[in-house]
């Protein structure tokens, strides 16, 4: 699809291929493999001299116009699809990484994050060292002769911590580093971290993309250099690649991305103001919050605050569980971005892997509760949580 079109327009359009039968809708390739016309065109496939599609392992239609039309909405040259978030996280770090490396990493970390970092490179032989990421000092001071990555959240799963994309990408470029975002908190409708000099930007489609529960993906999104040279070579052969039928779903939801992330993240303002208020609440962490530390930094970076909400209860554990349990919209569930709130523990659950000392370092208390705004009504769901706090 041309460049010129506008956002809105990408998201419906971007990446539309349609087969012979012209269908009005994307179709879905279900199909592992391709056939040739001859020996000669499979062997000029194979050395790239002709293009065409070879195994649904390396790439499929339906998964190429999910690819194209993130890849528009994010503002990369170029984007692979994998089987979840994770799958995009550890190909993005292991495509480029051995033996011998160092990796500089925010220690605000989701869980599984944080167990590939801390705990599956080490065993390569790569080492990690993480920082306080909202001081640029401790970026600077912890660059090695063999450092290759610099790796963060921002937000930060789940106490939205903001780290300063610009300035850590700026020092990264200078040292020869590749940095790589995971942006899902925020997902690509509120920010797109291209824009500040990440080289790699990270997306789970289970989350935001998705938005409504049903299907695993994830996307590395990059240069079209690090896709065809570094990264494609690692995931084609290692095999995580997405269902088509999941790229399918996520293709689709991408139509509707914009108007869900935006109406969530009007929701959430709204619940964390009321939250704020709240006598029965100690803090709140909503980036979109005046009161929020990192206000200004946040709103330099993002459209808008996000879907996505922490707070501390006053009391510990049990109260906050007492407040989880009596919610009646909210689902208990640690998925995020879909359009049924939903509400987390972090403790124990998605932050259990961290450990207690980690935790507390990073302000995961028992005390913590995690919310994900979705497309309910406002009043709805003020009520629910006022109920539940009462
Ligand atoms: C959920 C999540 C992931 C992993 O995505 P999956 O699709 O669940 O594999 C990575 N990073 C962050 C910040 C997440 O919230």
């Amino acid at each position: 699809m041309k460049k010129k079109f506008k956002l809105d327009t990408n998201l419906v359009r971007g990446g539309l291929t349609r087969s012979n039968f012209k269908e009005t809708s994307e179709a879905i390739f279900l199909n592992s493999g391709f056939v040739y016309d001859s020996a000669e065109q499979a062997e000029a496939i194979f050395l790239g001299k002709k293009k065409g599609f070879q195994y649904s392992r390396y790439a499929n239609p339906t998964v190429e116009m999910f690819e194209k039309r993130l890849a528009l909405l994010d503002g990369s040259e170029a984007c692979f699809a994998t089987a979840s978030g994770m799958a995009a996280v550890f190909g993005s770090m292991m495509c480029q990484l051995k033996a011998g490396d160092h990796v500089v990493s925010a220690s605000a970390l989701f869980g599984s994050c944080r167990y590939i970092l801390n705990d599956i490179l080490p065993k390569f032989g790569i080492e990690v060292s993480f920082i306080d990421g909202k001081n640029i000092k401790e970026w600077n001071k912890s660059i090695q002769k063999n450092t290759k990555i610099f790796f963060f959240e921002s937000p930060s799963n789940p106490c939205l911590e903001i780290i300063d994309i610009k300035q850590v990408c700026n020092l990264a470029k200078k040292n020869k580093i590749t940095t790589i975002v995971d942006n899902i908190f925020a997902s690509p409708v509120l920010q797109q971290p291209v824009k500040f000099g990440a080289d790699v930007v990270i997306y789970s489609g289970t989350k935001h993309i998705d938005g409504q529960g049903r299907a695993m993906g994830g996307a590395v999104c990059s240069t079209n250099e690090f896709k065809e040279n570094i990264l494609k070579p690692f995931l084609r052969h290692t095999g995580p690649c997405i269902s088509p039928f999941n790229a399918w779903v996520l293709l689709k939801s991408l139509e509707t991305i914009k108007i869900r992330v935006l109406s969530q993240s009007d929701n959430a303002l709204q619940i964390a103001r009321f939250l704020e208020k709240h006598k029965k609440i100690k803090q709140v962490y909503y980036p979109g919050l005046k009161s929020f530390p990192q206000y200004a930094l946040a709103k330099k970076q993002q459209s808008a605050g996000g879907t996505m909400i922490a707070f501390k209860v006053k009391g510990g554990k049990k109260d906050a569980f007492k407040i989880i349990n009596k919610l009646n919209i909210f689902d208990i569930s640690n998925n995020l971005g879909d359009s049924k709130s939903l509400v987390t523990h972090p403790t124990t659950t998605t932050h259990k892997v961290l450990g207690e000392e980690a935790r507390l370092s990073l302000g995961i208390t028992p005390n913590l509760i995690r919310l994900s705004i979705g497309l309910e009504d406002i009043n709805d769901l003020k009520e629910d949580l006022a109920n539940s706090l009462k």
